[in-house]
């Protein structure tokens, strides 16, 4: 939905900053990603010199509720109610620049002004995940992979991409995973299978057994995530 199919009006919705902007004269631009509303490009005028009371709530990665209001042409931010912030996060340098990397990924490939609850809701979850000190690699797979699910375009992790058949140990090619005999050159020998049992797991258990499955993975596992992890994000941006 283009910005203009908006009615002129006040909006609200409750969803996160994913990116900030400030411009010469003090006004702050924001990416709003908001439920029902999908990302929304909004005006704060004259926010950064204090003309305005957002203050420090609009930082990115700020959860909250936010009241805008659509002009003939913008969005207004009128007002937020701060519900989350990545303070927690700060702590944790990794685990900060991973969810800043996801917010990236989030202002490059989702179109503006098209709802995605199931994304928000996967981001959401993120936060608390990465907040719960589980490992970043493999939060991050977590989530890309439920994002490209719910696009239609997540690989499947335990059917090799090239001949179908059941892979329980696989390689990562451009578009998913393969087994040893679609493997072809010298990569064979000189790359580790990585243990898709384990990658399967890691995107489909709930969110109360995950902290738990986490503990339990040794540093090699951790090292296969984050190769798949790459491998999804070359589908992502491949899609836009
Ligand atoms: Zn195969």
């Amino acid at each position: 939905m283009d910005k203009l199919a908006f009615k002129q009006g006040f909006y609200s919705g409750s969803g996160i900053i994913t990116k900030r902007v400030i411009s010469h004269k003090g006004d702050i631009f924001l990416n709003l990603f908001l439920k029902g509303h999908g990302i929304i490009w909004v005006i704060a005028p004259g926010s950064a010199k204090g003309k305005v009371r957002f203050g420090g709530s609009l930082e990115p990665s700020t959860w909250g509720i936010f009241t805008l209001y659509k002009g003939a042409t913008n969005f207004y931010l009128k007002a937020v109610e701060v519900k989350a912030d990545s303070w927690a996060l700060r702590h944790r340098p990794g685990a900060l620049r991973t969810y800043f990397s996801i917010l990236k990924l989030i202002n490059s490939n989702l179109p503006q002004g098209h709802p995605d609850d199931e994304v928000l809701a996967h981001l959401f979850w993120t936060r608390d995940l990465l907040i719960r000190d589980c490992p970043r690699e493999v939060v991050e797979w977590r989530f890309l992979w439920r994002w490209l699910k719910s696009w239609g375009l997540a690989p499947e992790v335990d059917i090799c991409q090239s001949c179908g058949c059941g892979v329980s140990q696989g390689y990562i090619s451009s578009e998913g995973f393969l087994c040893s005999s679609c493997l072809s050159g010298e990569g064979k020998n000189s790359i580790p299978p990585i243990n898709l049992h384990v990658l399967k797991k890691a995107a489909m258990l709930s969110r109360g057994s995950f902290q738990e499955f986490c503990m339990e993975l040794n540093d090699t596992q951790i090292a296969g995530f984050r190769g798949a992890t790459i491998m999804l994000r070359d589908i992502l941006c491949k899609q836009s």
